[in-house]
């Protein structure tokens, strides 16, 4: 399926749950979060039916994500049922890996292709005040338990706060040891994200010259979306970079993203996009269906204004409903 602007939409991102088990600062806070009714929120079967219409308009690849989406009740078993899809060819899922050790025999046994960790700090302490959390070990325990499993594709996702205590090169160690790519993300400044500061990549692969040698530009492809890699002498894995502020990729966005309660969302900044949970609930035939995810992704924007700080129809969710 492609947008008026040429762009191939072959990449869904689907936010499982807005609850999390950790409270990282730039992303929720640590009370008054609104608890959505669990009838708000849509079922797999809804979830399925989604996806089996999208895959028949071209959808390909698709990112479970959250809240935590290893904390929606069987999730593996929605893993199953996705990859079952006719023409989906990936599906992945992006997780705090607090639970991960657990449940890693259980999504390979479901067929995932590739788990993104987030982790911003090597430091237990300071992971502690990051996420509110005392959780690292319990993650240090996912990573292992995933590393075991070589035929799934490993990432970690780092987000540099712009704190003087977070050793980012540190994290770039699990790229050095293990068959792991290590991404560094530009804060976005999207719900509590707006109170930090991006740090550019440029600085952060200055630092890791200065330790590490030159580094090689890697123009293999390594997901869904637009890191760019660099290969690092001696290293396992490779480092990359997500900077969506500083090098905009709008041009090249092949995604659209369903929130937990059944949005279509296509645009990260803006609210545009198409409730489907409403048609879907009222019966909607497929070509119904069809319609409307067209019509959301015809209305796609051409580009976020982050810099620019454009006024008008502003996305007003956080990134724990969005999903990153
Ligand atoms: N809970 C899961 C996790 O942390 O991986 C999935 C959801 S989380 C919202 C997805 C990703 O978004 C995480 O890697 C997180 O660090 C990132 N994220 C959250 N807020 C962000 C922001 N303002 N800018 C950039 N990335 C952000
Ligand atoms: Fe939870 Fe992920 Fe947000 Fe951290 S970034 S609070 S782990 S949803």
């Amino acid at each position: 399926m492609n947008d008026l602007q040429g762009r191939e939409i072959d990449y869904l991102r689907i936010s499982l749950i807005d609850r999390c088990n950790l409270r990282c600062v730039y992303c929720m806070p640590e009370e008054g979060i609104e608890m959505i009714p669990h009838d708000e929120i849509l079922t797999f079967g809804e979830i399925v039916r989604i996806c089996r219409v999208m895959a028949s308009m071209g959808l390909k690849k698709i990112k479970l994500t959250g809240g935590e989406p290893l904390i929606r009740k069987d999730v593996t078993a929605l893993v199953r049922r996705l990859k079952a899809i006719e023409g989906i060819e990936k599906v992945t899922i992006t997780t705090n890996a607090v639970l991960l050790a657990d449940m890693m025999e259980d999504l390979s046994d479901a067929g995932v292709d590739a788990i993104n960790i987030s982790l911003d700090t090597m430091d237990k302490d300071l992971y502690a005040r990051i996420t509110r959390r005392d959780a690292f070990d319990k993650v240090m325990e996912g990573i292992e338990a995933a590393l075991k499993h070589p035929e799934i594709n490993l990432k970690i996702n780092c987000v540099p706060m712009g704190l003087p205590e977070q050793d980012l090169i540190d994290v770039a160690e699990l790229a050095r040891k293990h068959k792991i790519h290590v991404r560094y993300i530009e804060m976005m400044p999207i719900g509590l994200g707006k109170q930090f500061h991006f740090v550019n990549e440029q600085e952060i692969l200055e630092q890791l010259e200065e330790k590490y040698g030159k580094a090689e530009i890697y123009k293999g492809k390594l997901g869904n979306g637009p890191s760019h890699y660099y290969s690092f002498e001696g290293f396992e894995g490779k480092i990359g970079f997500i900077s969506a502020i500083s090098h905009k990729f709008c041009s090249q966005c092949n995604r659209v993203r369903l929130t937990s309660q059944g949005f279509l969302k296509t645009c990260l900044q803006y609210n545009t996009g198409i409730d489907l949970k409403m048609p879907l609930r009222k019966g909607a035939l497929d070509e119904e269906l069809k319609a409307l995810i067209t019509e959301a992704v015809n209305g796609k924007p051409i580009s976020h204004q982050f810099l620019e700080h454009e006024i008008g129809n502003e996305n007003n969710l956080g990134m724990s409903q969005i999903g990153g």
